[in-house]
């Protein structure tokens, strides 16, 4: 990857083209303040841009198309942010600009498209007032997006890939550290036309089990810390974009984001086991594929984005989701050992999983039992085993929560 630029005022890079018939998406990691083209005012906080930037392009000029815009977590009036995601056919360049206020407008992020056009049905201008985001609009001559964001508010970029997305997480600084009550995310694992691992033989679906795993943490959560608020980020066998799932969290402030999935191999597996996730860089061929297959995408994009996004996520919240990591590991094996006494242990692990990326509270991703480890499978289609593990991710999280 080559740099070709990167100052105060905005950030861009060219990057390589490839070859590969597979290689044809990038990676991209900006943070990103209220800063641009004239100096900030004194009282501006500025967060200082990552400096690491890359982005593999697509060779051949094609014209990337943007097919759609998704705003998530501005559902309630006091979210404390947004999330956008850009949807593309095909893997434009970009480059963002920060821009402080001007006259009548407000402090803005543009993404600006190079060889791209955007689909008839995509929105000229999305009316947002939320979460730190006035508006999402389109803008030209230059193709570009546009947001414009609320007094205080600041953004950071990424993208994701297969399909390729570009994501723009925007926040609003909290000044009060008001006394609230803490808040628990819970996030069941795929849904709707991604029923995610199954054991076809006894009738088992990761999606539903995962859900049932949910729903059982979150009432043992309620009943062993009665002031604490657990949400669910689906209640039902909906579909839901890894990038919602956490914006949710982000959006609500949540104290602790608990992805629950269900293991799988495709190899026979002579033992099974428990592992909870942080997102990190790995080298570990089972993680990746592991990746790979919950972000819906292949090992060689996991090993390609991973390094960047681990890092965007280490600066935040490293430390305190090895913390929860380790008391959910700890608890589940305890709880579920009590009926299968050979449960293995598997270890607090890292991987790049996409649904982690960009949380800004600890936040792990659990792997409860193997689907396709027989013992262990047995196990889940009776209601004791199952709120055993669940008993266990909750009196991790409970622990974790107490000890902050
Ligand atoms: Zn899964």
């Amino acid at each position: 990857m080559t740099i070709v630029g990167s100052s105060r005022k905005h950030a861009w890079i060219r990057g390589w083209t490839t070859t590969s018939k597979l290689g044809l998406f990038g990676l991209l990691l900006l943070a990103a303040g209220c800063q641009g083209g004239s100096p900030p005012k004194p009282n501006q906080a500025l967060p200082k841009p990552l400096p690491e930037l890359a982005q593999r392009v697509k060779p051949g000029h094609e014209k990337a198309r943007l097919v759609r815009i998704d705003v998530y977590g501005a559902g309630a009036v006091d979210a404390a942010g947004t999330r956008v995601v850009l949807l593309f056919e095909g893997a434009p360049l970009f480059h963002q600009r920060q821009l402080p206020p001007q006259g009548i407008l407000p402090a803005r992020i543009a993404i600006e498209l190079e060889d791209a056009e955007w689909g008839e049905t995509v929105p000229v201008s999305q009316l947002v007032e939320r979460g730190g985001l006035q508006r999402v609009r389109l803008a030209t001559p230059n193709p570009r997006v546009v947001l414009d964001l609320q007094p205080g508010a600041s953004g950071r970029v990424f993208y994701l890939t297969d399909p390729y997305r570009i994501v723009i997480d925007v926040s609003v600084a909290t000044h009060s550290r008001r006394k609230r009550r803490p808040l628990v995310v819970l996030d069941p694992g795929h849904g709707g036309r991604e029923p995610g691992a199954a054991n076809d033989a006894l009738g088992l679906v990761e999606s539903q089990v995962a859900l049932d795993l949910a729903e059982l943490t979150a009432s043992r959560l309620r009943a062993i810390m009665p002031r604490t608020r657990v949400m669910l980020t689906r209640s039902t066998d909906v579909d839901l974009s890894l990038e919602e799932r956490c914006a949710l969290a982000n959006a609500m402030e949540a104290d602790a984001f608990v992805s629950i999935h269900l293991n799988a191999s495709s190899e026979p597996v002579r033992k099974g086991g428990v592992t909870t996730f942080v997102l990190d860089t790995t080298n570990n061929r089972q993680a990746l594929r592991l990746a790979a297959r919950e972000n819906g995408t292949r090992v060689a994009e996991v090993t390609g984005i991973q390094g960047l996004l681990a890092k965007y996520h280490r600066q935040h919240q490293a430390e305190g989701s090895l913390t929860l990591a380790g008391k959910i590991q700890r608890h589940t094996l305890k709880r579920g050992r009590s009926v299968l006494p050979k449960l293995s242990d598997r270890g607090v692990r890292r991987a790049m999983f996409y649904v982690l990326v960009g949380a800004r509270m600890p936040s792990v991703l659990v792997e409860a039992s193997f689907l396709t480890y027989e013992p262990e499978a047995r196990a889940l289609t009776r209601r004791n085993y199952r709120r055993a593990l669940a008993d266990g991710i909750a009196s991790g999280i409970a622990s974790y929560l107490l000890a902050r």
